[in-house]
């Protein structure tokens, strides 16, 4: 009988997750690695089959008072003049008149953040470093030096996840590297940017810049090829150190991006990976979101999938409390064919083929409805 479940990664899938395993009445915890809550990140997507999953939460409203309000965008030549315009359209959020909701990560996480309720206990600053299986137990060992034991482990810890790293032993089969990085900072609005998207793309890096919400920050992402050339994951100084030199060439406002880049503490580096699993689970732990099936951000689609599989996760365990493996089984059939769609779609768009069809059924291309009612 599961009755303590340990999620490890405070991300979108996890305070989802803990949000529904809280209300189907697991004891929930969430240790998240970093030390406090985590800002930053550009802006997301909620899309499709996803807002029934925000609008069952109650927080559709609230997601929907959180959106971008981007006005359009601007292409820029590599000196920083403008190329082109349109005011249909931005390079994040697609079409200016689609349903789908465009917030800022740390503006979602926040809102799932504020619907928890006090039973789950949330420890910061803390990560999984071991797990053993003891009968119908997990003991955990923590960085601190801490250890206790769970009834199931989610590793809901992002497309490098740890607690995959740690239990399922063939990362190098399931992650499949895009040759690509995307690294993401914030400074603070020094160019008056309001409520519009730069944009330029060239053989070597690419940029989007765009401000917050309240339009006092620019939320910066630098995309280029890795060909072949890694940096340590976790050295910053040397990621910020490859973003410098591949936006080397580059004029308009970059140089003072990247001056400003130097001195912020809100950067993210991440080299675009694709998880592709056999299954996600095994024994008693259990992977939700990007650590499970990743399809990166070239997908945009990876909020909405994390949102959907945390559903899908606890109302499986809800329903089979007692019985994992029929919870797992059930979890993988319904959410693994909206995964691999969705992951499908990335390859199809690099190689420059879209069936007609392929966006709207990725977007919708997963039948909660029974679950929805569930919880209604
Ligand atoms: C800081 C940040 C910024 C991002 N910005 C963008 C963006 O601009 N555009 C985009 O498309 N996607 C972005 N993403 C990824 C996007 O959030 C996910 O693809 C999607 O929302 C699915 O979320 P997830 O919860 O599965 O993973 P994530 O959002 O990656 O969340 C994973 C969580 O686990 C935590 N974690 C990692 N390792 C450990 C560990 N060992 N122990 C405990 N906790 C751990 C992380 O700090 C994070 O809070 C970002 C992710 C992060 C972490």
């Amino acid at each position: 009988m599961i009755r303590n479940v340990l999620i490890s990664g405070a991300g979108v899938a996890g305070l989802a997750l803990a949000y529904w395993l809280d209300k189907a009445g697991f004891e929930t915890t969430i240790v998240e690695v970093n030390p406090a809550f985590r800002r930053g990140g550009q802006a997301i997507d909620i899309r499709g089959v996803a807002l029934d999953v925000v609008k069952a939460m109650g927080l559709l409203d609230k997601a929907d008072a959180l959106r971008t309000r981007n006005r359009g965008m601007s292409m820029l030549d590599k000196n920083g003049e403008e190329t082109e315009r349109t005011e249909e359209r931005t390079f994040s959020a697609g079409r200016l008149d689609s349903d789908d909701i465009e917030l800022f990560r740390d503006d979602l996480c926040e809102l799932l953040m504020g619907a928890l309720s006090e039973r789950v206990t949330m420890v910061y600053g803390d990560s999984i470093t071991a797990l053993a299986e003891q009968g119908d137990q997990v003991e955990v060992s923590f960085a601190s030096g801490n250890r206790r034991v769970f009834d199931l482990v989610v590793g809901a810890d992002g497309v490098y996840s740890r607690t995959r790293k740690l239990w399922f032993n063939d990362e190098a089969s399931v992650v499949n590297n895009l040759g690509v990085v995307l690294a993401l900072f914030t400074t603070p609005n020094f160019i008056d940017l309001q409520h519009w998207q730069l944009i330029h793309r060239s053989e070597t890096a690419g940029y989007v810049v765009y401000p917050s919400l309240d339009q006092k920050e620019l939320r910066v992402s630098v995309g280029f090829a890795t060909e072949g050339v890694g940096v340590p994951r976790g050295d910053v100084a040397a990621q910020k150190a490859m973003v410098a030199s591949k936006c080397e060439g580059l004029g308009g406002d970059v140089p003072a991006f990247v001056q400003a880049m130097q001195c912020t503490d809100q950067f993210y580096y991440n080299e675009l990976a694709q998880i592709r699993m056999p299954a996600w689970s095994k024994g008693r732990v259990v992977l939700v979101g990007d650590a499970a099936h990743c399809a990166s951000p070239f997908s945009g689609q990876g909020t909405s999938l994390a949102l959907v599989g945390a559903l899908v996760l606890a109302r499986e365990l809800a329903r089979h409390p007692d019985n994992l493996d029929a919870a797992f089984a059930a979890y993988e059939e319904r959410m693994r064919p909206y995964v691999l769609m969705n992951q499908d779609m990335v390859d199809l768009t690099r190689r420059g083929h879209i069936p007609d069809d392929v966006l709207t059924r990725s977007k919708f291309g997963i039948d909660l409805g029974d679950l929805l009612q569930e919880v209604a």
